[in-house]
């Protein structure tokens, strides 16, 4: 497993003229042509090329930023000036943005190289990345299956070595869960931690945008550009970013420290539904951690039975509302033969907007509705504190929580696309951290006997990333290293 290097590495190879910049995009885009199968571009950046050229005279001058020559690729929910920004519906099939996402902006400061839109689930709504106006996303480790969603083209991007890594975002777990099936890292940071500025809008009280990598030290170089506050986002936090980069070991005196790491484990994570395999696979780990004196601690999320009807409640009402300003009007696809004003916003809407997103604005319209309000949204807003104040008991007695990310491994296309209610439940392991507001992220720890991956969540209390980053390293480096 990972066998796969870091960037800094392979950057001082750059620098040396042992690798050259330039034919490694292009390398990149032969493969990206070669796994076109795959589905996993929207939309390729053809002057990558171009970029590569200026940014290695930059490397050899000794100008180059941060991110020098990484190569990226981003969820086609981010705005890049100037290209095509269409959230994978057709109702935005022809809009180009007039913006860059800030994330995507610092990335670009840092001279990273953008390669491409990455495909996804229509506006980031769903576990399978089979409803986009693009067509579904293949999982790489076994064709005829759903690579998970909403991004699943970010995690497929990575995990078919398209890429050095790629932003996704994650509303329920649409960074975390796809990781899983995609055998990938996949963070999704403390809300308010990366602006989403330049993020088109699902739920905007839950949306985090964060990235895909193979290896932890480029999920933590990537996070610490794209993190911090932006005044266009004015619920990005103030916070100091730590120097995620640097946060990758345990003090010297590991023992000791290891001895004030306490992981915790909630029953209400391994209960029915939960594949045996998976429960395996992390007893495993746990019993391995264990051994290298983590120490282990039984806590209690009662709550969570609760989490995905709240988070459907909660996340369908923001949705109705933010979706309400595709009507034709100002920008994307308008239906050509309206009758009316009404007859047009109308129109528009049933032509372009797929199945799933249709059936969230009436659920999220219905929840809002007068004599509604009470009974559902507010019932909801309700648990989702609850959830929260469960978090913040659990985070007084332990540092991070481990779980299973999700229940199975990569589902088969259209296993699951007519029974909308069995795709929400593999989501239950991941929407209490959208929430909470909290980080999270995905380790892939093995396989099952299918061959395909499997993986284990970890989360952590508001801005502590680097707590999850620190116990990745330690796993990454010392566990599977030393598997198969
Ligand atoms: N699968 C979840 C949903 O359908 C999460 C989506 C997301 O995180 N964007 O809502």
């Amino acid at each position: 497993m990972l066998p796969y290097t870091p960037y800094s590495e392979i950057l001082e190879k750059i620098k040396s003229g042992e690798v050259s910049l330039v034919a490694r995009v292009e390398n990149f885009l032969e493969r990206i042509e070669k796994k076109k199968h795959l589905n996993a571009f929207n939309f390729i950046f053809e002057d990558a090329i171009e970029k590569a050229r200026e940014i290695e005279a930059k490397i050899h001058s000794g100008s180059a930023g941060k991110l020098a020559g990484m190569v990226i690729a981003v969820k086609d929910v981010l705005s890049v000036k100037d290209k095509p920004t269409t959230c994978s519906s057709n109702i935005l099939k022809n809009f180009k943005a007039i913006y860059t996402t800030t994330a995507v902006k610092k990335l670009i400061e840092e001279d990273a190289i953008i390669i491409g839109k990455t495909n996804c689930d229509e506006f980031a709504m769903g576990s399978s990345n089979e409803n986009s106006a693009f067509g579904p996303v293949l999982n790489p480790h076994d064709n005829t299956r759903v690579p998970g969603g909403s991004s699943g083209g970010s995690a497929v991007a990575v995990a078919a070595g398209l890429c050095d890594a790629s932003l996704g975002t994650d509303t329920g777990g649409s960074i975390r869960q796809p990781a899983a099936f995609c055998g990938v890292l996949g963070l999704k940071p403390t809300y308010g931690r990366v602006s989403r500025y330049g993020l088109t809008a699902f739920a905007s009280s839950f949306d985090s945008i964060g990235p895909f990598a193979n290896t932890i030290e480029d999920i933590a170089s990537v996070l610490e550009v794209i993190s911090g506050h932006d005044e266009n986002d004015s619920t990005s936090s103030r916070l100091p970013v730590p120097k995620f980069s640097e946060e990758l070991t345990f003090p010297k005196d590991r023992s000791k420290s290891s001895e004030n790491m306490k992981i915790g484990i909630a029953e209400e994570y391994f209960g029915e539904g939960l594949k045996a395999e998976i429960k395996d696979n992390i007893n495993q780990i746990i019993n391995w951690l264990k051994n290298n004196e983590f120490q282990i601690v039984p806590i209690h999320l009662p709550h969570n039975e609760y989490t995905i009807a709240a988070y459907y409640v909660l996340t369908t009402a923001e949705a109705s509302s933010n979706l309400a300003r595709y009507d034709g009007t100002r920008y994307g696809f308008r239906a050509p033969e309206a009758s009316s004003l009404i007859d047009m916003y109308k129109s528009s809407r049933s032509q372009a907007f797929g199945s799933e997103v249709k059936r969230r604005i009436m659920l999220g319209t219905y929840v809002l509705s007068s004599g509604y309000y009470d009974a559902y949204y507010r019932k909801a807003q309700k648990v989702r504190r609850f959830i929260k104040e469960d978090f913040d008991k659990a985070f007084n007695e332990v540092d991070v929580i481990l779980t299973p990310t999700s229940p199975t491994t990569a589902f088969k296309i259209d296993e699951k696309s007519s029974d909308p209610l069995q795709m929400y439940l593999s989501d239950i392991y991941t929407t209490s951290a959208n929430l909470a507001g909290i980080p999270g992220i995905n380790i892939p720890i093995g396989k099952d006997s299918s061959g395909l991956p499997v993986g284990m969540q970890l989360l952590a209390n508001q801005f502590e990333e680097e707590k999850l980053l620190r116990v990745s390293a330690f796993i990454q480096n010392n566990y599977l290293r030393s598997l198969k």
